[in-house]
C-alpha cells in the first residue's frame, strides 16, 4: 500500500500559552469581553460577529487579516487574543485517500507526551473528520489501542476545536476561498482519543462553538458523540449540547461487556439503554448509533444478533458493525466476514439497520480504535 508522508507542514505556530484563542471562546463570551474595550455600546454585538465571521468563515490567522475592523481595536485585541493553531508534527494520506494528523499540544505538565491524532475520512458524498477529547483514556477497553495508553490530560475546548481549524487549513476548506460553501469535511464525530464525557464541560463548550450558526454552523445531525456509555453524562449531552449520540455497546451481555468495555461494571447494559431509552433528542431527529465491534468467536454470534435486537427494541436506533482493526499486541482478532455478514443480515432481517463500517486508513493506523501517540508507539516497539 501507498502511505505519503507530507512534508510542506506549516511552520509551528507560535506560543499560545500566554494568550487566548479567539476561536476557543464562545459568541457569548466574546461579546461581554468586547465591552471591555474601547467601543461605542451600540457597536459591541456588530464586532462581536465581525471577529467571529472572521475566525469561523475566513479562517484567518492573524488580525492583520481583518479588513472591516478599526485598527486600533484589532491591535488591542492582540495584546490578548491569537488564532495560532495547534501545530502539526506530522501528516500521512492513506491510499484511500483518508489523512492523518499528528498534532503537538502546549505541554501543560511538562510532559514530554502531548500528542493527539486527528482523520480525516472522505468518502463520496462527505468528509468526515474524527476528533479527539483526550491525550489518551482512562479507561481501558480491552480491543482498543488508545486504552492501552494512559490518560495524560483532558483537551481544553480551544485544543477541540483546533483540530477542525487545523485540518481546514490543510484542506483549504474555508468558506472565503469556497463561495458556493461546498464543504470537504461535512461531519465531525468525536470518536478519536478520549473518552468525551470524561471531559464533559471542555467537550460541550467546543461543540457549541463548532455549531454556532453565525460560525462553523455544523448541524447538530452532523456532529456525532461517542461515548462508551458513561450513564449520568448521557441526558445532559440530549438536554446540553443537542448532537448525535453513538454508544459503544460492543456486547449483549455484562460478562463480555465487562472485559471488554470494563466500564461496564460500574454503569451495567441495562442501566445504559434505559438512558439511551430516554434520550431527550429534538423532534423527528436521527436515530442512535450503536457501535458494536466484531470480534471473532468473542461477541459475533448469531445469538448474540438476536440478543441485540431485544435489548434495542424500544428505542429508535441503527447499528454500525465494526470489524475489528488489529494493533501491535493486540489480542483478538476480527470476525470473518461470512459472519459479519450473517450477523448484519439477522438483524436487517428485524427491520433495524446494520451497516458494516469499511475499514479506513489502515495502513496508517487511523482507523477506529488505532490511535495512539506516535512517541509512545515508537516507545513500545523498542
Ligand atoms: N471513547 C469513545 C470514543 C472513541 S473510540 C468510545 O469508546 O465510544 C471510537 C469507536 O472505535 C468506539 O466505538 C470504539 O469502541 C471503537 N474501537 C476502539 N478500538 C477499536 C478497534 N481496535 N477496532 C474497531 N473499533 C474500535
Ligand atoms: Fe477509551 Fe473509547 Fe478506547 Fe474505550 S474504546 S479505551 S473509551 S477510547
Amino acid at each position: 500500500m501507498m502511505i505519503t508522508v507530507h512534508e510542506n507542514l506549516p511552520p509551528k505556530g507560535g506560543d499560545k500559552s500566554n494568550l487566548q484563542t479567539v476561536y476557543g471562546k464562545l459568541q457569548s463570551e466574546l461579546l461581554e469581553d468586547l465591552k471591555n474595550y474601547n467601543i461605542p455600546t451600540k457597536h459591541n454585538s456588530m464586532r462581536t460577529k465581525q471577529l467571529w465571521n472572521w475566525t469561523f468563515l475566513g479562517g484567518v490567522k492573524e488580525f492583520s487579516e481583518i479588513k472591516n475592523m478599526p485598527k486600533e481595536l484589532l491591535n488591542e485585541l492582540s495584546k490578548k487574543y491569537t488564532f495560532t493553531r495547534d501545530s502539526i508534527t506530522m501528516e500521512q494520506e492513506s491510499s484511500d485517500g483518508t489523512i492523518k494528523w499528528l498534532i503537538d499540544l502546549a505541554s501543560k505538565n511538562n510532559s514530554t507526551n502531548n500528542q493527539i491524532e486527528t482523520v480525516f475520512i472522505p468518502e463520496k458524498n462527505r468528509g468526515t473528520l474524527c476528533i479527539s477529547s483526550q491525550i489518551g483514556c482512562t479507561l481501558n477497553c480491552s480491543f482498543c489501542h488508545t486504552g492501552t495508553q494512559k490518560l495524560v490530560r483532558n483537551l481544553t475546548a480551544d485544543e477541540i476545536v483546533s483540530q477542525l481549524l487545523i485540518a481546514k487549513d490543510r484542506l483549504d476548506d474555508w468558506h472565503r476561498n469556497n463561495p458556493n460553501n461546498i464543504r470537504k469535511i461535512t461531519n465531525v464525530v468525536l470518536m478519536g482519543m478520549g473518552e468525551p464525557l470524561y471531559n464533559f464541560d471542555n467537550v460541550k463548550k467546543a461543540l457549541l462553538i463548532m455549531t454556532d450558526c453565525d460560525g462553523l454552523a455544523f448541524s447538530k445531525r452532523r456532529v456525532t458523540l461517542s461515548t462508551s456509555g458513561i450513564v449520568p453524562f448521557i441526558e445532559r449531552v440530549g438536554n446540553e449540547i443537542g448532537v448525535s449520540l453513538a454508544v459503544s455497546l460492543h456486547a449483549t451481555n455484562d460478562e463480555v461487556r465487562d472485559i471488554l468495555v470494563p466500564i461496564n461494571k460500574k454503569y451495567p447494559i441495562r442501566e445504559l439503554i434505559n438512558a439511551c431509552e430516554n434520550y431527550p433528542r429534538l423532534k423527528n431527529s436521527s436515530k442512535i448509533t450503536f457501535e458494536y465491534v466484531m470480534l471473532k468467536d468473542v461477541n459475533d454470534s448469531l445469538t448474540d444478533a438476536k440478543a441485540l435486537i431485544k435489548l434495542l427494541r424500544n428505542i429508535p436506533a441503527k447499528i454500525n458493525l465494526i470489524p475489528f482493526n488489529p494493533w501491535p499486541g493486540s489480542n483478538y482478532i476480527c470476525s470473518d466476514m461470512e459472519q459479519i455478514k450473517k450477523f448484519s443480515a439477522v438483524i436487517n432481517n428485524a427491520g433495524l439497520s446494520a451497516p458494516i463500517r469499511k475499514p479506513r486508513g489502515q495502513d496508517i493506523l487511523a482507523a477506529c480504535g488505532q490511535l495512539k501517540s506516535e512517541t509512545l508507539r515508537l516507545r513500545d516497539k523498542k
